[in-house]
Parts: C-alpha cells; sequence; structure tokens
C-alpha cells in the first residue's frame, strides 16, 4: 500500500482490456477538453487548486471562482498568511466549505512542513490535509509525470463499466481491487506528456462520454474494448449497493437588520461553529423552531417578525428546509438578546464574508 492507501501491484493482473491507454490518450490529444485556465500548467498549486474546486463542483461554476482565487492567492505562501476567513469568503457559494479550510490547513502544512514546495509523488501529497488519494495522484501525475492513476467518481464509473467490473463499491475489498485495476492500466513506460493525456483523458471520458446515465458508446474512443457495452446495459455499472439517508430539518433563520449610523444597513450575523453544517462561515442565527426564534428576541418585538418564503437545501446527509424570518431592529440598539453572540455587517460589505450559498440571496445589498 502506498501513504495514499493505494495499493501498486507488482504486476500486471491479466485479462485486462490492452490498448486501453494508448486508445485514451490519442483521443484526450485529439478530442479531449483543452483550454481550461487550469491546464497546460505544471505548476502544482495551480493544479491543487483547481482538483480542490472541482470536487463536487461543476466546471462552469469553478471557470468563475478560480481565477478570483487566484488573483487574491496568486500561491501557496500567500495562501498560507490568509486569515481563513478571508479565504472563507472567497469559497463562499461553491459549497462543502471542508474543502476551503482544508485547502488553508493545507497551504499552511506545505509552508511548514515541505518548505513551500508541494511534494512530488503522491503517497507523500495524500499525507496533506484534505488531499485524497485521487487528488494526490493527479497532481503528481499532472505536474511530475508519476504513472499513477486517479480514481474518482467519474473515473470509478468509466473502468467498471470498461471492465463490468460487478463488485459492490460500497464495501472496502472491491474499492482496493479497482484502485489495483486502475493502477494496472497505466502504460508502465508512460512519458511526463503522456500521464497528462491520459489523466486528463480519464477526467473528460467521464464527464463527456461515459456519462452517468446515458452514455455515448459510440463517440467512445474505447467502444471496442468495453465489456459493458458489450453486455448490452453499461448503465447498471458501477454496483453501489449502500445508498445515502438524508435526514430532513427544518430550519429557521432570524434576519435581524437596523439602519447604520452612516445611513447603510446592517445584518446582525453569527459565526458558525467550526464543526458542522456550514461550519466558520458567518450566517444569521438559527433556531431548530419558530418558537425557540421568538422566544430569543424581546416580547414586544414580536409582532414585528415577518416570515419569508422558504427554501429547500439538500446537503450529503441532510435535506434542510429553510425558513427566513426577518425583523427591523431599532438603530443603535444593542445586540439582539438572546441571539448575542455575534457582530452587525453592512448589507453592501456582505461579499468579504464567506456566506451558505442558500442565505446569500436574503442578504445580499
Ligand atoms: Fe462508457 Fe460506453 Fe465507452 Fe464503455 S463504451 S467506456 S460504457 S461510453
Amino acid at each position: 500500500m502506498t501513504g495514499a492507501g493505494r495499493p501498486v501491484p507488482a504486476e500486471a493482473p491479466a485479462g485486462l482490456p490492452a490498448g486501453f491507454a494508448p486508445a485514451l490518450i490519442a483521443w484526450q490529444r485529439r478530442e479531449g477538453r483543452h483550454g481550461l485556465p487550469w491546464q497546460g500548467t505544471r505548476d502544482p498549486y495551480r493544479v491543487w487548486l483547481s482538483e480542490i474546486m472541482l470536487q463536487q463542483t461543476q466546471v462552469s461554476t469553478v471557470l468563475s471562482y478560480y481565477p478570483r482565487f487566484l488573483a487574491r492567492f496568486p500561491d501557496v505562501a500567500s495562501l498560507a498568511a490568509a486569515p481563513v476567513d478571508d479565504v472563507m469568503a472567497l469559497w463562499s457559494g461553491l459549497g462543502y466549505y471542508s474543502r476551503a479550510r482544508n485547502l488553508h490547513r493545507c497551504a499552511q502544512a506545505v509552508m511548514k512542513d515541505w518548505a513551500g514546495a508541494f511534494p512530488q509523488r503522491s503517497a507523500d501529497l495524500a499525507t496533506l490535509p484534505g488531499i485524497g488519494a485521487s487528488t494526490a495522484a493527479a497532481i503528481a501525475s499532472f505536474c511530475f509525470g508519476e504513472r499513477v492513476s486517479i480514481l474518482d467518481g467519474n473515473v470509478r464509473r468509466v473502468l467498471t463499466r470498461l471492465l463490468a467490473f460487478d463488485r459492490d463499491l460500497a464495501q472496502a475489498g472491491p474499492q482496493r481491487e479497482l484502485w489495483e485495476l486502475a493502477q494496472a492500466l497505466v502504460q508502465p513506460d508512460a512519458e511526463a506528456d503522456d500521464m497528462v493525456a491520459y489523466t486528463q483523458g480519464l477526467m473528460d471520458l467521464g464527464a463527456t462520454v461515459c456519462t452517468r446515465t446515458r452514455p455515448s458508446c459510440a463517440l467512445c474512443p474505447v467502444q471496442d474494448l468495453c465489456e459493458g457495452r458489450r453486455s448490452g446495459d453499461p448503465t447498471r455499472f458501477p454496483v453501489r449497493t449502500r445508498r445515502l439517508n438524508r435526514r430532513f430539518e427544518a430550519w429557521w433563520l432570524l434576519l435581524i437588520e437596523r439602519p447604520s449610523d452612516d445611513g447603510h444597513t446592517e445584518v446582525w450575523l453569527h459565526k458558525r461553529p467550526e464543526r458542522g453544517i456550514w461550519a466558520g462561515l458567518f450566517c444569521p442565527p438559527v433556531f431548530d423552531s419558530r418558537e425557540a426564534l421568538c422566544a430569543a428576541v424581546p416580547s414586544a418585538m414580536a409582532e414585528l417578525l415577518h416570515d419569508g418564503d422558504a427554501v429547500a437545501h439538500a446537503l450529503t446527509h441532510r435535506e434542510l428546509r429553510l425558513h427566513p424570518v426577518s425583523l427591523q431592529w431599532p438603530a443603535q440598539a444593542d445586540a439582539p438578546g438572546a441571539a448575542a453572540s455575534g457582530q452587525w455587517v453592512r448589507r453592501d460589505q456582505m461579499t468579504q464574508v464567506g456566506l451558505p450559498a442558500p442565505v446569500r440571496p436574503w442578504l445580499a445589498a
């Protein structure tokens, strides 16, 4: 096993489709995605940043965040030196905020433990905060030509179909076995440029051809090698039995607003705890019922509460129903009673603090 938790076999298991890697590399060079802002660089900082942003987030969204982030933090040193709240603010709207916290911790670890230069081996990269085995492989293959395979969700889909791999990926054993097969498919004599095309090819094939519900097998560069296609129903791969059970919760958010001395409007925000949903972000006070929210404001003001339209917000393990309740607060009045641990933030300065995506429209200037 490597430090990334990825086993590397001594020799390729028999029965793998010969010609997969060359066909994929040739197709990527011919028809794959080129010209994305994070392509064509061997700078591990830029590759790492894009890989973390692209986890759970569409390319079209990352296209606007990536240049903004680089403009503010052009290198790992500037990111490591920044306050974590600045990083969270720039991440605001991308979701999965543990990525931003780990990004900051990882930058600090690179500065402290690696003298400011990312390590080159995937096994070392995978010891850094927030860098899993597949991300480590992507950085090592793109930037340093390491002959190592990525295996994110898209690639799992491509390879299980290619190989008609029908073992249950909810189990650790089959997961390990698929890692071994992925590694065995890498060309043992691939040059650094080949590894760039191979890794990008795996990503491109999963994103644009071998899609989840309707793979375009007729356009696929490895259709002649694909056992899943030969079986007649490639979409039955990958096999994964465990299903996520989402818990339903109702949240009531108290949007307290007051005029400021200089003619602006301010909103009262809490900083969320460092663990849990929206950890470390700024947010209006949250209550688990409307009764609890009412109890937090002076009884004389309860009649001034105004209910907005509720919105649904799905997280990995929760289904949230968010109920905004607004309240006009007198100018220069003290912090609101039971919701006291927070701060006033001007509406026109909301972009400078990290906010959870679903509450941003309520707080926009
Ligand atoms: Fe996916 Fe179809 Fe290509 Fe097989 S032939 S890898 S199922 S797109």
